[in-house]
C-alpha cells in the first residue's frame, strides 16, 4: 500500500481509544519491541508494524490479519519500550475490536463456543475426571459446572456483551 493512499480514520482512532488503545500515538517507531519480541522470532508477526498500522487507522487490514493473534502477551516489549507504550493493552484492544466485529480465527471458535455452552474453555473429559480423582480432587471442579446459578449468571453476562452472537 502506498502511504499517500492512506486516509485518516478518525472513527477507528476513537474506537481504539475507547477500548484502551489511545497511547498508540506515543509510538515513534524505534523498533525495540520487534527486536525483542520472542513471537516475532518464530512468526511473521512484527509488533512495530502493528502499532504503525493502528496509528494509520488501517482497521480492515488489522482485523483480518492472523499476526494479530501471534502475540503471547509476554510483556517483554512493554518492559523495553522507551516510550512506555502499553503495547499489550493495544494488542488486546485491537483483538477485542476484531472479535466484536466477527473476525475470530477458526481455531478459536470451538474454545469460545465451549465457554458459552458449558462455561469452560476446556471441556472436562472422562480422562480429566480420572486424573482429578487420582490426585484426590473431586471429578468435577467447583466452578459453574457445579453451580447452575453461576452458569445462568455467566450466560447472562455473555449475552449482555454480545458474546452469544460471536459464537453462533
Ligand atoms: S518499542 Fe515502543 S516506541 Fe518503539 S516501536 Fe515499539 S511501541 Fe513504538
Ligand atoms: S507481549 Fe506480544 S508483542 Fe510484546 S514481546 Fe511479547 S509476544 Fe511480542
Amino acid at each position: 500500500m502506498i502511504l499517500t493512499e492512506i486516509k485518516a480514520n478518525p472513527e477507528f482512532e476513537a474506537q481504539l481509544a475507547k477500548m484502551g488503545g489511545a497511547d498508540v500515538k506515543m509510538c515513534f517507531q524505534c523498533g525495540t519491541c520487534t527486536a525483542d519480541c520472542p513471537s516475532g522470532r518464530r512468526t511473521s508477526y512484527r509488533v512495530r508494524k502493528l502499532m504503525r498500522m493502528a496509528q494509520l487507522g488501517l482497521k480492515d487490514e488489522i482485523v483480518d490479519c492472523e499476526e494479530l493473534w501471534e502475540c503471547t502477551t509476554c510483556y517483554t516489549c512493554v518492559e523495553r519500550c522507551p516510550r512506555q507504550v502499553p503495547i499489550v493493552d493495544i494488542v488486546i484492544a485491537l483483538r477485542n475490536i476484531a472479535v466484536a466485529e466477527g473476525h475470530m480465527l477458526a481455531n478459536h471458535k470451538p474454545t469460545a463456543t465451549n465457554l458459552y455452552t458449558i462455561g469452560h474453555a476446556v471441556t472436562v473429559t472422562d480422562k480429566v475426571k480420572e486424573q482429578r480423582k487420582a490426585i484426590g480432587l473431586p471429578e468435577i471442579p467447583p466452578t459453574v459446572l457445579m453451580n447452575s446459578n453461576a452458569m445462568a449468571d455467566l450466560t447472562k453476562i455473555l449475552k449482555a456483551t454480545g458474546f452469544d452472537k460471536i459464537v453462533e
